[in-house]
Formats: C-alpha cells, structure tokens, sequence
C-alpha cells in the first residue's frame, strides 16, 4: 500500500513526509508551503510566461539552469532554451520559475538585461526609491547602498529597504541590511 502525494495525488514510493503531510517530491512540498511566488519574486518580473514547453522528436523547448533560489516562495531563475535532440541552441530568455508539481510549473519573465543608468549619490530620494523596485538586482543593491550612505536623510525609505531584507538576490540582502541597519543607528542618535 502506497501513499498518495499530498499535493499532486501521485503514488509516494520514496517520498519524504513533515509536519506538511506526504509528498512525492520537493517539487510537490514547496508548492503547499507557499503556493505561488512572494510578494519580491512578483514584482521583479513581469506576468509574461514562457507559455508551456513541449519538445517532439528531441526538438522543442525546455528550461534549463536552476539560480538565485527564492529564500521565501522556493521560486529559481531558469533560462528558455530551443533544444534540438535535448541540446540547448538558442536562448529565448530567462524566467522566474515556481514549481507546482515536478513537471509543472509557473513562469514569469524576468527583464532583460539592459541596464537602466544608475542614479548618482546626490539622486533625489523619490528616484532612489524607485530604484529599491527595479527588475533590476543591481540597481537595488545600488540604491539600497546610496541610501544607507545618506543615513537619517533616508529615514522615509526605510520600508521599501525592510522588504529588500526579503529580496531573493542575496546581495541586495546583504546590502539592504546593512543600509536599515546604519539608518536605525543613526536616527537613535549613534
Ligand atoms: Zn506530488
Ligand atoms: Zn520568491
């Protein structure tokens, strides 16, 4: 007697089981655990999927490559390759990718790689706190770093820096959370 996956239905034979229930793969026990992308992965990338992979004779589309894991949401950047034989030729573009069963799954594409200019340190503070929202990881680790620099004058972007504590990019957490950290300190007076 077998038991079945708690998320997808199917036969566990060695699967793992928690304080979740039962499941056929981490896959499965991910998507119960946060069923969909958090708040940060949603708003880094944009509602366009890569529309479903398929490949007949070895020729089609798959996703390839697994980075950046989601700390939160489980989420992981994969690319959209064209395969012929299974071999990745051409890449379509890279997307955020949240697994709903281990051969499904949810995709958002994350902007290409065209860098916006950095705002400078003198910035205005409403521009660097846009920048905090960026697709872009470099410009919130950029910002983030502008704005702890600025210390108690950046007091009112302490909330968008808080998310960042969140953010799936581990250098934009790092530099966010040396960013609240200096701004906390100086607006207690130290
Ligand atoms: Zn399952
Ligand atoms: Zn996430």
């Amino acid at each position: 007697m077998f038991e079945k996956c708690q998320n997808c239905g199917s036969r566990v034979i060695s699967g793992r089981r928690d304080e979740l229930g039962v499941f056929c793969s981490a896959e499965c026990r991910n998507f119960v655990a946060h069923p969909g992308f958090c708040q940060t992965c949603l708003s880094t990338s944009s509602p366009r999927s890569t529309g479903g992979t398929f490949t007949f004779n070895g020729i089609g589309t798959g996703l390839y490559g697994r980075k950046d894991p989601c700390s939160v949401c489980g989420s992981v950047v994969q690319t959209h390759w064209i395969c012929i034989f299974f071999v990745p030729i051409i890449p379509l573009g890279k997307y955020r990718v949240k697994y709903t069963q281990p051969r499904r799954f949810l995709s958002r594409r994350l902007s290409d790689k065209v860098l916006p200019p950095f705002p400078s340190a003198t910035a205005d503070l409403a521009v660097l706190r846009d920048g905090l929202r960026s697709p872009h990881s470099e410009m919130r680790e950029h910002c983030a770093s502008i704005l702890g620099d600025r210390g108690l004058a950046a007091f009112a972007a302490l909330p968008e820096l808080e998310l960042l504590l969140r953010d799936p990019n581990r250098r934009v957490r790092t530099r966010a959370k040396w960013a609240v950290e200096t701004i906390q300190r100086k607006t207690s007076g130290g």
